[in-house]
């Protein structure tokens, strides 16, 4: 039986999270909200717990999880400080936590093996969100928790999206209504001697340079690549074919996404941007559905809105959803990371269709 608690998301009810927090401490499994997507959680320092997150969710057991936490006292018990000896866990840890951004870490020997798929090294979060920080602070342990979505399709972002596929295999979901970012946390590897960019997420790459001028960006082309362990499964994707136009300009794209569209004689979902662009596409019909993800010069707004969307883009079981893509720059490109992940065609900038 799994128990759906709503629960406010600015002012939570603390009666409520208790139960939550001894399901967590009698090694359950608890669905969450943070400020990036829902997590799956259980506690970090139960192995058995944690197995079953494995199981829930079919994750392969070599893609390691984040440890949340909710104090810096938590992160000293994690980390090995002998191994750690850059001041940049400090750094970092101080001014972006807590914050949609992760950190691996050396680990240390109190963190289970099964958490970090036997790596040597730790992810970890000082999530912001006041569910999240209450639930592991009653919990008095430091939560494991994946996105809450069975392995390969899109993070989730409403409970809603939860509901379906994980009642009866979870303890308890709790519903704080729609995540802030949308998107999962940024991850940065601070355990080798340069730093590196893991995963690109809400803290842009720009504003993460400025903090960290060493830090280590892979090629971009290599995010369409796995890089973190983990990332070699396939990702976010929905049922239905997805199609992804590469975007150098942004007026060209819309001109081939508008010839792309013509050719077609299926039912298509057109995965736009709410700009005066949108008038070059055909009306809706039978045929055709345009769905807004919010606006190019709001781009957290796209963000906020991007598995949501492509999950009710989905549940409308189309032939094809077609994406308009996004200039990787700032959030922008995290947002085409994902994008990249869930496709199922790419068509770049010449690519004939
Ligand atoms: P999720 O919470 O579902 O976004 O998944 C967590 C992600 O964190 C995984 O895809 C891993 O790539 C990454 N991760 C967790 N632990 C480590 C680690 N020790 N080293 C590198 N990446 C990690
Ligand atoms: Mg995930």
């Amino acid at each position: 039986m799994t128990k759906i608690m709503k629960i406010n998301p600015v002012n939570p009810n603390k009666k409520l999270l208790n139960l939550a927090a001894e399901v967590i401490k009698k090694g359950g499994l608890v669905v969450f909200p943070t400020e990036t997507v829902y997590g799956l959680g259980a506690d970090a320092f139960n192995p058995e717990a944690v197995l079953k997150i494995f199981k829930v969710k079919n994750r392969p057991a070599d893609n390691p999880l984040i440890i949340h936490i909710s104090n810096f006292k938590q992160f000293e018990e994690l980390i090995d400080l002998e191994k750690e000896k850059s001041n940049l866990a400090k750094l970092i840890s101080e001014k972006l936590w807590p914050g949609p951004i992760t950190l691996v870490v050396k680990k240390s020997g109190k963190v289970p093996s099964e958490v970090t798929g036997g790596l040597d090294t730790v992810a970890i979060r000082f999530p912001a969100h006041p569910v999240a920080n209450l639930l592991i602070e009653l919990s008095k342990t430091p939560i494991a928790a994946p996105s809450a979505n069975l392995s390969g399709k899109p993070s989730p972002t409403d409970a809603k999206h939860i509901i379906d596929d994980l009642k009866g295999f979870v303890d308890i979901i709790i519903d704080s209504g729609r995540s802030i970012f949308g998107i999962e946390s940024t991850i940065i590897d601070i355990s080798t001697a340069v730093p590196r960019l893991l995963r690109p997420g809400p803290i842009s790459l720009e504003r993460l340079k400025i903090l960290i001028p060493e830090l280590e960006v892979p090629d971009l082309k290599s995010f369409r690549r796995p890089l973190a362990p983990g990332m070699k499964y396939r990702h976010y994707s929905p049922e239905s074919y997805m199609v992804l136009f590469e975007c150098k300009t942004e007026d060209k794209m819309v001109e081939r996404v508008k010839n792309y569209l013509n050719k077609k004689n299926n039912k298509c979902i057109i995965l736009l941007t709410t700009e005066e662009t949108i008038n070059l596409y055909p009306e809706n019909s039978d045929k055709f559905k345009k769905i807004s993800l919010g606006s190019r010069r709001k781009l957290y707004e796209v963000a906020h809105n991007l598995f949501d969307t492509i999950i009710k883009a989905d549940s409308l079981k189309p032939d094809e959803i077609v994406v308009e893509g996004f200039r990787e720059i700032g959030l922008g490109f995290s947002i085409m990371n994902r994008l990249f992940k869930a496709a199922h065609r790419i068509i770049k900038e010449d690519d004939e269709f």
